[in-house]
């Protein structure tokens, strides 16, 4: 077999082959002992190879015996994610066995199917992160993976079929058109006391505001990146009174109010609600 047909085959899968997929496409044992001995595989383990230039993530979770699945596999899809990125996630598939290898401490999924190497389906991914972390952090990649046009009608579908039942409602109410994962969160939160929200309404002479509540109360949430610096400060204060002047009043919340200081936040709205002018 071409060297080059063999890289083929395991870059198609992130880098990482088993010899056995090799033979079978025609490659022979002294082929791969070349491919060894050259260094254009490294062998990970018994039967397992991996290119040099293989996703380091996708070579842990092959070390570990499968696939990078559920929050590890959707932040190389590129979604929002709130969870500490410490531990791999690894789909081993129904019956697939979990090898031990130096530093493991991964996360392993057996949800139904066989195993693979490479990254599960974002489908897949947000299933996993469903039952694995629960219903925010699960919310609130959702709404980020529709907000970047990856879940059509029929993917939003198959991932709420594939949720237990208990949680097919935060589906039912996810939007695509969440700006941040604060965002979502926020919502979802408030959803839980009842609380609907307007999401990004348009104001004269004010602009675009992420929530209206109760068609007075303005929701602001501050992402860390975005409103750093004066001139940014400046811009809000200065939106905050054109909004006053029209009789909203506006309330904002950052980063760490909303993911760690919940309490707060809910005291604040529940007040800001229970004040509302004659
Ligand atoms: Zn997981
Ligand atoms: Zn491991």
């Amino acid at each position: 077999m071409h060297t080059s047909t063999a890289v083929d085959l395991a870059a198609r899968a992130g880098g990482v082959v088993r010899r056995t997929h090799l033979l079978r496409h025609g490659a022979t044992d002294a082929d791969v002992r070349r491919w060894v001995r050259g260094e254009v595989f490294t062998r990970l383990r018994d039967g397992v190879l991996a290119l040099p230039d293989a996703d380091p993530l996708i070579v842990v979770a092959a070390r570990h015996g499968g696939s990078l699945a559920c929050a590890s596999a959707l932040r190389a899809h590129g979604i929002w994610l709130w969870d500490d990125a410490a531990r791999v996630h690894v789909w081993l598939g129904t019956s697939g066995r979990r090898h031990d290898h130096p530093g493991c401490r991964c996360v392993s999924h057996n949800d139904a199917g066989g195993t693979a190497f490479g990254i599960v389906s974002l489908v897949q991914a947000l299933v996993q992160v469903a039952g694995c972390l629960g219903d925010e952090v699960f919310f609130a990649a959702f709404e980020s993976a529709w907000r970047k046009g990856l879940l059509d009608t029929a993917r939003r579908a198959e991932v709420r079929a594939g949720l237990r039942a208990g949680q097919r409602r935060l589906v039912d109410l996810a939007r695509p058109d969440a700006d941040s994962g604060l965002e979502s969160i926020l919502r979802l939160r408030l959803s839980r006391l009842g609380i609907r929200l307007q999401s990004q309404v348009r104001i004269a002479g004010v602009g675009v505001v992420d929530f209206v509540l109760d068609g007075w109360i303005i929701l602001e949430t501050d992402g860390r990146e975005n409103h750093d610096g004066s001139s940014l400060r400046h811009k809000d204060l200065r939106r905050d009174a054109l909004a006053a002047a029209q009789g909203f009043t506006t309330l904002r919340f950052d980063y760490a109010m909303v993911l760690y200081e919940w309490d707060l936040v809910e005291a604040a709205v529940l007040a800001r609600r229970r004040g509302r002018p004659a």
